[in-house]
Parts: structure tokens; sequence; C-alpha cells
């Protein structure tokens, strides 16, 4: 797995409007550890599945959409799930289950 962190163009969230200006990406593919038009990300503030579009600007898909690249990235899927299960936790001032272990 390569990480690799660093600026993308500075955008908002069209789910919860939180700025974003950094970007970190996980692939076993060093090419496409990085923005490109079309690749899923997930906002890191409120979890939403977005994706890049030509300026590399976060943007909300279509429910369609949303639904298939769910599939097609699980990990991506699953990432924006345990965000939004964190602020949902965090929000209601409970301890979340899923890191009781950790
Ligand atoms: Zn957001």
């Amino acid at each position: 797995m390569y990480v690799r962190s660093g600026r993308a163009p500075d955008a908002k969230c069209p789910d919860c409007q939180a700025e974003l200006s950094g970007v970190t990406g996980a692939s076993p593919n060093p090419a496409r550890n990085q923005p490109y038009t079309g690749a899923p990300t997930v906002c890191a503030y409120c979890g939403a599945l977005l994706v890049f579009d030509s300026h590399l600007i976060p943007r909300k898909p279509t429910p369609e959409m949303e639904a298939r690249l769910r599939e097609q990235y699980p990990l991506i899927a699953r990432l924006s799930a345990d965000v939004r299960s964190s602020l949902f936790y965090r929000r209601a001032g409970l301890k979340n289950p899923a890191k009781e272990n950790v």
C-alpha cells in the first residue's frame, strides 16, 4: 500500500460545506494515489462520498453514480461509513462501540 498526502485545489464539501484543501490517498498503484478526474474521495468531516471533477474539485455524485462507486470501491464505501458512524456517536455524546477495543 502506498500512501501519499498533499494539497488539492481549495474547495468546500458539497454536503457539509467544510473547507477541503488537503488530500490523503492510499492505493496499491502509486500512479492512482493522487486526485484525478472521476476518482472517488471521502469528506473527512462528514463522510460524504464525493468524486473529483475535471478541475479536481470534489463534487457530489448522482445517487446512481454513488451506488456504483460504493460497489466498485468497497474500501472507500467503508471509510465513508466509518466517518459517518464516528460523527454520529460523537454528536450523540456516546462511546463508539466499534472503537472500544482499539
Ligand atoms: Zn463534508
